[in-house]
């Protein structure tokens, strides 16, 4: 599998595309990133319902006829402008200090989306010969999920991050849930991991060390 990180304008998400085989799997798909070729593409996952990680959604369903899979969570706020945050997202650009901007791109106050998939508090499925199990990590937002390929890769959303810690006060957030339910479902993750966050670089997880 081959694993590929976009920066997107907007915070500097990251949008990846998972290839096997000629298919693909796209996690959080950002407006205005062209992977470059054709795409097979199986399904868009979504780590959680911040404009930011979703803007793309409608694009990339339009260019390849793909299901949306998030929690149901996530999939009720992506409907609501201001759920996902697209009504305020210029403003947020200006007053954050987590992320450095020069400039905020043009941004659609009313962005809405839609997912035909989702599940309560875990799914899984194979994909390509690949276990991908995706679950719910409630704190930065109550829809936010977890992607764990191979018990390997990990695709933490704005989560999980290094040298950052978790963001649980922006509206929709709850740091009860991300104390009583995120952070002792991270604890039964395998030792050791690679995540792939929302922002920022990739790294290595190891538990304990
Ligand atoms: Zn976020």
């Amino acid at each position: 599998m081959i694993i590929h990180r976009y920066v997107s304008d907007l915070l500097q998400s990251n949008m990846y595309v998972l290839e096997e085989c000629g298919h693909a799997i796209v996690i959080d798909p950002c407006n205005n990133i062209d992977p470059g070729r054709e795409l097979c593409i199986d399904k868009i996952i979504l780590t959680h319902e911040h404009y930011d990680h979703i803007s793309g959604v409608n694009a990339w369903k339009e260019a390849y006829h793909t299901n949306v899979l998030c929690s149901k969570i996530c999939a009720k706020n992506i409907i609501n402008p201001k759920k996902n945050m697209a009504r305020y997202f210029d403003i947020f650009c200006e007053i954050q200090n987590w992320v450095e901007v020069d400039w905020v791109p043009d941004t659609d106050s009313q962005y809405t989306c839609m997912a035909e998939e989702t599940f309560d508090d875990e799914t899984f499925f194979l994909w390509q010969e690949h276990n991908i199990q995706l679950f719910s990590l409630p704190g930065h937002t109550m829809g936010s999920i977890g992607v764990l390929v191979d018990d390997i890769e990990f695709f933490s959303g704005d989560s999980v991050m290094e040298n950052a810690p978790v963001e649980l006060r922006f509206p929709g957030g709850s740091a009860k849930s991300w104390r009583e339910i995120s952070l002792p479902r991270l604890e039964l993750l395998p030792d050791s991991l690679y995540v792939h966050p929302g922002h920022f670089k990739e790294f290595f997880l190891r538990k304990g060390g």
